[in-house]
């Protein structure tokens, strides 16, 4: 196969690209700069792999059978009103693009599938609520970017199978949330953070990947489909697990201002949080290879 990706360069991406170079499929990295592309992926590490630019990007799509649409402002930041702003207009313009080219391809040319990501944050948090693909989308600022992202991939031409993977908080060891959370858990002996009740719907990075993959291959894996574990976690939980993995108890909660600070109002996924159920992925028997967060904890810490 042939796969575009956008935000290959990312955390998600770069996992998704060596699993596409392991199975020898051709890769076209769509970047917005291909200097820091190129540095992530060297031509002689990655034979497979194109890197492209913008300008590029419309020959690539017309040469793939598949693309996964990955791009977006990073969320863990401080949300001033402009940086609020871009992760919506981000996530948009990127999408928008990638559908009016595969749109616009002659149709002998055209991808026939195009996996797109979105955010458990569609469903906006709660406490008490269990969430899978037929819950209604939540009233928060990110639920609504994620109902704009999706609205936008829908636009595709009908003739295309759109997938639609709403993912929770991925786990992996270089990036995403659990990254920024180990210092800080570090410093404070590991609590739970805030007040520990809430919800927390993880992923392995290896299980996303593999959710990914499986979604450009097979023809069963259309619309909406949650990328969360079978077994979310309540916070608390997960910090216990935590605190156990890396042999420190688990007693001072961390303060919501300590996470705060390292994930700005990007905390908020994790302060709040959401019980997400992947029940598409285990309908369409979908095998997760960490479906426990002390196995995936483990597999990353160790
Ligand atoms: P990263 O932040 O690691 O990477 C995203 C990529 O998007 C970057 O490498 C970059 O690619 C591109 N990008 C960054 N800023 C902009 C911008 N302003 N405009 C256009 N493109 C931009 O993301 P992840 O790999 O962690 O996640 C991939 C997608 O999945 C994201 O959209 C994210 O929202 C979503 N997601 C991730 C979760 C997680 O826990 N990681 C949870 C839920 C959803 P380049 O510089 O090459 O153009």
């Amino acid at each position: 196969l042939t796969v575009s990706i956008t935000g290959a360069t990312g955390f998600i991406g770069q996992h998704l690209v060596k699993r596409l170079q392991a199975d020898d499929h051709q890769v076209r990295v769509l970047t917005r700069t291909r200097s820091k592309a190129l540095v992530i992926f060297p031509a002689n590490d990655f034979p497979g792999v194109i890197v492209a630019e913008e300008r590029e990007w419309k020959d690539c799509i017309q040469a793939s059978n598949a693309v996964v649409n990955l791009a977006g402002l990073p969320i863990s930041t401080r949300w001033s009103s402009e940086i609020k702003k871009e992760i919506k207009q981000s996530r948009l313009r990127v999408t928008s693009k990638v559908v009016d080219l595969i749109n616009g391809s002659p149709e002998a040319v055209r991808p026939s599938v195009l996996v797109s990501a979105t955010a458990v944050g569609y469903y906006g948090t709660s406490e008490t609520q269990v969430f899978d693909e037929q819950s209604p989308s939540g009233n928060d600022y990110l639920a609504e970017v994620c109902r704009d992202w999706e609205g936008t991939a829908l636009k595709v031409n009908k003739d295309v199978r759109l997938a639609l993977i709403r993912i929770g908080v991925v786990l992996g060891k270089e990036g995403g949330a659990l990254a920024k959370m180990i210092p800080l858990f570090m410093m404070f002996a590991g609590g739970p953070l805030g007040s520990g009740k809430q919800w927390f719907s993880w992923i392995h990075v290896d299980d996303i990947v593999n959710l990914i993959y499986e979604a450009i291959r097979n023809p069963s894996y259309k619309g909406v489909i949650n990328g969360t574990a079978p077994n979310p976690v309540r916070l608390a939980e997960m910090c216990d697990h935590l605190g156990k993995v890396m042999g420190r108890p688990s007693w001072l909660p961390v303060p919501d201002f300590a996470l705060k600070a390292v994930l700005g109002e990007g905390a908020s996924v994790v302060l709040e949080g959401q019980k997400v159920i992947p029940a598409r992925a285990k309908e369409l028997g979908f095998k997760f290879k960490y479906p426990y967060v002390r196995e995936a904890l483990k597999s990353i810490l160790s």
